[in-house]
């Protein structure tokens, strides 16, 4: 029972993953492996930066690259025209590479917080683990001392 929520979890947390622009197989794996609420905080810490860069156009005002659709600028307000919406302007090559720069970081990133959460994971493991020992422990001892108080009497 638990195993089926916790993959259908793991397949919003892929979904939300792609709907971030992020990798969906990344999310759904993180959450199936890790924990999803683990998955779905990293989904969260993570920017959303890497779009397609088609979808960009460079504001004339601030030469900062905002969405294509957008009507002001989010980083001076600068109002564009109807036909500049178009994505004609494409980044130059150089910020195209700068932006591939970035992904190839966001990936390391990435791997980054993948470890941790894996590490974060094995160490919920052993601590749930050591603590059932413990109860198993502690119920052996109580046996053992009503044991001895049974052989008293
Ligand atoms: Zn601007």
């Amino acid at each position: 029972m638990w195993l089926v929520v916790w993959i259908g979890l793991a397949v919003l947390i892929g979904y939300y993953y792609k709907q971030k622009g992020l990798n969906s197989v990344l999310g759904f794996l993180l959450s199936l492996f890790a924990s999803p609420l683990i998955a779905f905080i990293i989904g969260v810490l993570l920017s959303p930066e890497s779009r397609a860069f088609e979808k960009l156009k460079k504001c004339p005002q601030c030469a900062e690259f905002v969405k294509a659709g957008a009507k002001i600028c989010r980083f001076c307000n600068y109002e564009f025209k109807e036909e500049e919406k178009k994505p004609e302007k494409v980044m130059s090559e150089e910020e195209w590479l700068e932006q591939e720069m970035r992904k190839k970081k966001q990936k390391k990133l990435n791997l980054f917080f993948f470890g941790i959460s894996i590490l974060g994971t094995i160490i919920a493991f052993l601590l749930i683990f050591a603590f059932i020992n413990r109860q198993v422990e502690s119920t052996k001892r109580t046996d053992m001392m009503r044991g001895r108080i049974e052989e008293r009497r």
